[in-house]
């Protein structure tokens, strides 16, 4: 059974997930709107694996037999000036995320909650990707800039992740 203050934790990080996905996917219809549709593409991916992060939260409350409770979700930006304004917001908005992940695991330290760390030990590991990945992308923008022909070469890397 989870704890109140886990489960509401939790609820919390629900919310933050999605809030996540509407981000990313408010930064798709900025590339789509900016004729950046590998840059669309992979945002819209992430935003799709948000999802699945809140969901695997979800999973879990139910599991342990608390309950979810969904959170009222704040309305993203509209306009973000550029890919390299996109990428420098993603890499903050990750390491916000992690911040917050590791608050969750601080809570489960505190709780003794053994099956609450062990599945926060999955979003741990993928923190670390999330940073690398927003990295990359800022540093390969910086690298090339954000004109003309690099900037159509990398929305064609992007245009390539897998779904
Ligand atoms: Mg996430």
């Amino acid at each position: 059974m989870l704890s109140k203050a886990m489960q509401d934790a939790i609820n919390e990080q629900i919310k933050n997930e999605l809030y996540s996905s509407y981000l990313y996917l408010a930064m798709s219809a900025y590339c789509e709107a900016n004729n950046l549709p590998g840059f669309a593409h992979w945002l819209r991916v992430q935003s799709q694996e948000e999802i699945e992060h809140a969901m695997k939260f979800f999973g879990f409350v139910n599991e342990r037999g608390g309950r979810v409770v969904l959170e009222a979700i704040d309305k993203p930006p509209v306009e973000f000036e550029s890919p390299g304004k996109i990428f420098e917001e993603t890499l903050n908005h990750e390491r916000k995320v992690t911040a917050m992940i590791n608050s969750l695991y601080e809570l489960a330290l505190e709780e003794k909650d053994y099956a609450s760390q062990v599945m926060l030990h999955w979003f741990i590991d993928e923190q670390v990707e999330e940073e690398a990945n927003a990295s990359y992308i800022l540093d390969t923008l910086k690298a090339v800039g954000e004109k003309g022909q690099a900037l159509v070469m990398l929305d064609r890397e992007l245009a390539k992740r897998g779904d």
